[in-house]
């Protein structure tokens, strides 16, 4: 091999490790047991999901023909208790992406110290080109594929990118009547008159609103008046801007898949709002748009990028001006990006504590199918507070005492119970 290309092939391989996301996981996670002290062997354990599942779907679609969808169900460790985690409907879905996600859900419940290990599912899909009878066949028919390994007690489904409560109901009901019973408990983000949780649906956002006023104390921004910029405008995206919005705080862009909409004046929200449709997107409307690449980049006080994978890498990371990076998406930020930005001064308030809320409620929503007895909004609100606060300041103080970044941090907050479980399990 020439040199050249053995320089160009390192390079890719760099490259990957960088964006892809189950290695880069792989590589927090034997950093935060390292510096646990946890033995090697824990690692092995813990660098994949226990059990992985792939599935063949067939739907009926309108036209009569039958399709065949791709399926998975990533289970990544059950020491803690019942495996937890959403379902994405979207065309990138990929093996690694949906055992990456499945780490980060152990991670999740460790941070918020959840009696749950962390699981997730995706079908290959793109439900923006599907009618909704199709869809309900598509989740009906994954629900009989994967029926086996989930349940109350074994692995509790939820909503995750394009899925949402409706998806859910048919996932309950299919569920129901495989194992001939009602079975509220094996799903959560379900409608409320199905057992759904008040305040559920805008749990993510509110997780991360208190991640970023709490961010926000200790690097002395007032939040009134401050400039936030959000990256998406599905659930989460959504949510925040309005929260922000309401604190008083300026949310000078936003973004959907299409481009961003920018006003140094802050964005009409409430407007914004009315007009996006339920995946998110607003941006068409408008004429004068930017792209994503170019918003990230533009100055403000707080960064959330609350839509995909992968947006900000070594290439912009550089140029990022925010002083506040919240992440309410699973994994925007690289490693790399990650070093960058910490060198730099920024303060990173990363995924796994950011976007915790939602499991949060999740697990109040359960908790509520398991007993009956259902909470007010005051009452749901007033514990996800106590959860996350209490959870940023035990992720900001270990790394505070270990001079560490907070992603590291909360990597050893979270996987800290899991392996404690692991162990006295006698497993490793
Ligand atoms: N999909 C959400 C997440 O990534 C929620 C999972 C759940 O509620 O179980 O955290």
């Amino acid at each position: 091999m020439v040199e050249q290309e053995r320089v160009a092939e390192v390079r890719n391989e760099t490259l990957d490790e960088s964006t892809n996301l189950l290695k880069s996981t792989q590589i927090v996670i034997k950093e935060a047991l390292d510096k646990l002290g946890y033995h090697q062997s824990m690692f092995e354990l813990l660098k994949e999901p226990i059990r992985f599942l792939t599935v063949r779907i067939p739907v009926r679609m309108d036209d009569n023909s039958v399709k065949i969808f791709t399926g998975y169900r990533a289970q990544h460790n059950d020491a803690v208790g019942p495996t937890k985690g959403g379902i994405r409907f979207h065309p990138d879905v990929t093996e690694d992406e949906v055992k990456a996600l499945s780490i980060w859900m152990s991670l999740k419940s460790g941070i918020v110290d959840l009696p749950y290990g962390g699981g997730k599912g995706g079908i290959i899909c793109d439900p923006r080109e599907m009618s909704f009878r199709e869809l309900e066949r598509l989740s009906r028919g994954y629900v009989r594929a994967i029926s086996q390994i989930v349940g109350p007690t074994k692995d509790i489904p939820a909503p995750d990118v394009f899925t949402n409560s409706q998806i859910m109901a048919w996932m309950m009901d299919e569920y129901s009547s495989i194992k001939e019973h009602d079975s509220p408990g094996f799903i959560t983000g379900k409608p409320l008159v199905l057992g759904g949780s008040h305040g559920r649906e805008s749990a993510t956002a509110k997780g991360v609103t208190i991640c970023i006023r709490e961010a926000a104390k200790w690097r002395g921004i007032n939040l009134e008046g401050a400039r936030v910029i959000v990256q998406g405008f599905g659930n989460a995206g959504s949510f925040l801007s309005k929260f922000m919005h309401d604190a008083g705080a300026k949310v000078v862009a936003i973004s959907d898949v299409y481009g961003a909409l920018y006003d140094p004046n802050g964005l009409d929200i409430d407007d914004l709002l009315e007009r996006r449709d339920s995946f998110g997107t607003v941006t068409k409307q408008f004429t004068n748009t930017l792209t994503n690449k170019e918003m990230l980049e533009l100055d403000c006080d707080v960064l959330v990028p609350a839509a995909i994978e992968n947006q900000i890498t070594k290439e912009n990371a550089h140029r990022i001006q925010a002083e506040i990076i919240v992440e309410a998406a699973n994994g925007p930020t690289t490693l790399e990006a990650t070093k960058i930005l910490t060198e730099r001064g920024k303060l990173i308030v990363p995924d796994v504590l950011a976007s915790a809320g939602g499991v949060t409620v999740s697990y109040f929503e359960w908790v509520q199918n398991n007993q009956g007895y259902y909470w007010s909004i005051e009452e749901v609100e007033e514990k996800l507070e106590q959860v996350m606060v209490k959870s940023f300041n035990n992720v900001y103080q270990t790394a505070q005492t270990r001079q560490v970044d907070m992603r590291l941090a909360a990597y050893m907050v979270g996987v800290r119970k899991m392996a404690e479980a692991c162990r006295f399990r006698g497993w490793v």
